[in-house]
């Protein structure tokens, strides 16, 4: 096995569990390792680190498999840290519904693995060097301990890129599997669509959010903005809601949010969509004097890199102001920022200069994240990427 010398006091992050290993921090590596091989990591007096994935392209060349350096990285190292992953699953799946993250990426400890169930089928994505190279065997792994049909992936992100992989997408295990999925989430049946569908199809970060949404919509008009195939629609309806308008840019994905109400036998009367841009939707609305008691604003990443921190900030400033404007008193918004690089801090500072600017008085009910299957590592902060905040205006 080829070894990768880190430059004299570059081996904190390592012993702080941290994954990632930036070519800058490297001293040396031995002989000409292959992208996804497995090397050996040392410090630069030699002390054994751990073992890790060799992605030559990227800026992070290597990505740690594990940090204990005499354990093997070996079919049942595989199984091991699946297993693990799946113990930390356990009672998910009883509280109605079929479908969970099974495998998290740096937070599961497979850096760049993400795989999704979808009732009968696993969507994965594999996004690293390290990933790509073991991806037959962690499918294997899965469909056996899972008794899923299918393996389906989904590997068409840009971050594949960064790594030097051109994107895979097709069964790699098992099973063609059906063009639409039908899951099971609190109550309410969805169709996945894992082969053109968003990430791997569906939002399964926002589960318990939208059952949080559901709890409190009774007798409310909703506007759910950036609603994708109409989650927060559904669960606001299945909570009672008087009324729901779905707000997307996407056709395909407003389409099949109409199609969900239907499958669910919801009140299509209480029921609107509108296709357009949310910018300008909320403006319109704001210059009519629209009003709502209940508003979610779940925007796509806005930041890409720390780089676009500044702009994407302005972007959620200027939708969570027009946002606060149009909620009635004792109104409820729930926003959201899935950007990993907005922190949980900078996101409520956000929104207090949406307060400030809408001149409302508006309280901090209570803060929201990402469901307990895309687990937070505590030596990866990098994990908690979507932050939620419940405001209630007076
Ligand atoms: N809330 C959804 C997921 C939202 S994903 C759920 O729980 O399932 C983000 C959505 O925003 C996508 O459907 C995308 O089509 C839409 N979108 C992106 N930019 C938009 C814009 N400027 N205006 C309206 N919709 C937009």
């Amino acid at each position: 096995m080829e070894t990768l010398t880190l430059q004299r006091r570059r081996d904190r992050s390592v012993l702080r569990r941290h994954p990632w290993i930036f070519s800058g921090a490297v001293l040396d590596v031995s002989g000409d390792p292959a992208p996804g091989e497995t090397v050996r990591v040392q410090a630069a007096d030699g002390t054994p680190l751990g073992l890790g994935a060799w992605s030559p392209t990227s800026q992070i060349c290597c990505r740690l498999w594990t940090t204990d350096p005499h354990e093997d990285v070996d079919d049942a190292f595989f199984a091991r840290v699946i297993d693990r992953a799946l113990s930390l699953r356990e009672g998910i799946l009883d509280h109605g519904t079929d479908s969970v993250r099974l495998l998290h990426g740096e937070a599961d400890g497979l850096p760049g693995v993400i795989v999704d169930r979808y009732a009968g089928v696993l969507v994965g994505q594999f996004l690293s060097a390290g990933g790509e190279r073991h991806k037959a065997l962690l499918a294997r792994l899965l469909l056996e301990r899972t008794g899923a049909a299918s393996f389906w992936e989904r590997s068409d992100t840009d971050a594949r890129r960064k790594e030097g992989l051109e994107p895979s997408v097709g069964v790699l295990l098992g099973e063609e599997p059906p063009a639409r999925v039908e899951i099971r989430e609190g109550g309410l049946r969805y169709l996945v669509d894992v082969r053109g569908g968003h990430k791997t199809g569906f939002y399964l970060d926002q589960r318990p959010n939208r059952a949080d949404v559901g709890l409190h919509a009774a007798g409310c008009e909703v506007l759910n903005c950036f609603s994708y195939t109409g989650g927060f629609a559904l669960a606001a309806l299945r909570g009672g809601a008087a009324s729901v308008t779905d707000v997307d840019t996407s056709a395909d994905a407003l389409a099949l949010a109409a199609e969900h109400v239907a499958l669910n036998g919801l009140d299509a009367e209480r029921y609107e969509q509108i296709e357009g841009d949310v910018f300008r939707v909320l403006r319109e609305m704001r210059d009519r004097g629209r009003s709502y008691d209940a508003i979610v604003l779940d925007p796509p990443k806005f930041a890409d890199s720390a780089a676009a921190l500044e702009r994407a900030a302005r972007g959620y400033k200027d939708i969570n102001l027009l946002a606060l404007k149009l909620l009635r008193p004792g109104g409820r918004l729930w926003t959201y920022s899935c950007s990993a690089h907005m922190t949980p801090e900078l996101f409520r500072k956000v929104a207090a200069d949406a307060a400030v600017d809408a001149g409302r008085h508006a309280v901090l009910e209570r803060e929201l994240r990402q469901g307990a299957d895309h687990p937070v590592l505590l030596t990866f902060p990098e994990s908690l990427y979507l932050k939620g905040l419940v405001i209630r205006t007076a």
